[in-house]
């Protein structure tokens, strides 16, 4: 036998039972909402325009050399000017750590392993529920199948769970949330998602972020913002960094995780960024060279397809305009789902307030559906979706959405 013959296989991803039972089901009906990548009108996958034109541009003209340790050069500086602002005086004064990373989740990953590496001790305030393909956690080390914690628990970083969402309004528990930053011990360490809340679409407001960004202020707390959707949630990736500007405005210092998995659509490419802002340009430099040290021996340095993607789209006056017009056509069309999948439900009578579908931003929404609907929508309906009661908006659409609000009507009346 070999060594490891013990090793049994590990429990497996809800997500993808969820996907095999979607696909083995003949029914014509058949509704897939529990993808967590964007599809058209017409339930297909999308490459962007902007993607093509970028890649036709490249074709044949770049060489497959190593990027830098740290990652494409060009990427980083679009991706601050993205997050940080075009003009804003961290980048001028060079005051941001930044390396390309392996998408979100490598950002996420690189920056657990930098936060135990230089502050052993500390740990990581995580919000409940948060980025997760599982249905709501019934005992507590199933917690950790959710992504978040994942992340921080392979860094070894302990972690804590602070209060986000209010069940009963389907949306954000702001008094809580507010009274678990006060009681975090001082200079607490929290995961902040900068807009489109995986998986409740719940976001607090601008007034509420400056509330927030004040607490955490009198706290000396560290803000890490994980921001995967940017563009994606409103539409304007300006209007969805607003979190992260408060932040700044206020004179935190802050983290920041970028994917360009949804808002470009290169899920495969693993394009994203880690930033961190620092004192001063030397301490940028240092942080920035202990990413890379972090980085080396994991994976040594990121991909290059996907980040000549990014730099070409960006760094192109023309290529950009065309990218925000179709990040905002993937928005719009979600958010116009939204509206058309309330409208039917409040058509076919159904005497529940639905106004949170449309309150709630981004790919997701947390219908408040329980697990026991979840199970009549795929057995009676053949409509698939996590139990949590987590739809995918990316997976309703024009010819299904009728359907779907009936569906729905007929669990939850
Ligand atoms: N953070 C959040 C909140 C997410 O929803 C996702 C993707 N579902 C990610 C990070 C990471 O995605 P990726 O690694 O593909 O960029």
């Amino acid at each position: 036998a070999s060594w490891f013959g013990h090793v049994e296989p590990a429990a497996k991803d809800p997500i993808l039972g969820v996907t095999e039972a979607f696909l083995a089901d003949p029914s014509p009906d058949k509704v897939n909402i529990g993808v967590g990548a964007y599809r058209d009108d017409n339930g297909r996958p999308v490459v962007l325009e902007c993607v093509r034109e970028a890649e036709r541009r490249i074709a044949g003209s770049t060489n497959m050399e190593y990027l830098p340790m740290g990652g494409s050069v060009k990427v980083i500086d679009e991706s601050l000017k993205l997050a940080y602002g075009e003009d804003s005086e961290f980048i001028k004064d060079k005051r941001i750590a930044a390396v390309q990373a392996l998408s979100g989740t490598g950002a996420c990953r690189l920056f657990a392993d930098f936060q135990k590496r230089f502050l052993p001790d500390t740990q990581i305030y995580i919000p409940t529920p948060t980025w997760a393909n599982l249905h709501p956690p019934k005992i507590p080390d199933l917690m950790y199948f959710l992504s978040h914690h994942n992340i921080w628990r392979d860094a070894h970083v302990p972690q804590r769970t602070f209060t986000y969402y209010h069940q009963e309004s389907r949306g954000l528990d702001f008094s809580g949330l507010m009274d678990d930053i006060k009681n975090a011990p001082d200079s607490s360490f929290f995961l902040l998602h900068a807009c489109a809340h995986n998986p409740t679409g719940v976001d607090p407001s601008e007034e509420q972020w400056r509330e927030i960004s004040h607490q955490f202020k009198v706290k000396k707390h560290f803000p890490f913002f994980d921001m995967a959707y940017q563009g994606f949630a409103s539409g304007d990736p300006e209007r969805d960094a607003k979190a992260i500007r408060i932040f700044l405005e206020d004179g935190h210092q802050i983290g920041c995780a970028q994917s360009y998995a949804k808002n470009m659509g290169l899920y495969g490419q693993r394009a994203g960024c880690l930033s961190i802002l620092c004192d001063d340009e030397m301490q940028a430099v240092a942080v920035k060279s202990q990413l890379q040290q972090i980085a080396r021996p994991m994976y040594s340095n990121p991909p290059l397809h996907g980040a000549l993607i990014v730099s070409t789209i960006l760094s192109d006056p023309e290529l950009k305009n065309l990218w925000l017009k179709e990040v905002k056509g993937m928005a719009d069309r979600i958010i116009g789902m939204r509206e058309a999948l309330k409208e039917n439900l409040e058509r076919l009578g159904s005497p529940l307030s639905w106004e949170h579908i449309t309150n709630q931003i981004g790919m997701f929404c947390y219908s408040g559906m329980t697990p026991e609907q979840v199970d009549r929508l795929t057995n009676e309906f053949h409509i698939y979706m996590t139990r949590n009661g987590r739809i995918s908006m990316a997976g309703v659409t024009t010819g299904n959405v009728a359907y779907l609000a009936n569906a729905i009507h007929e669990v939850t009346k």
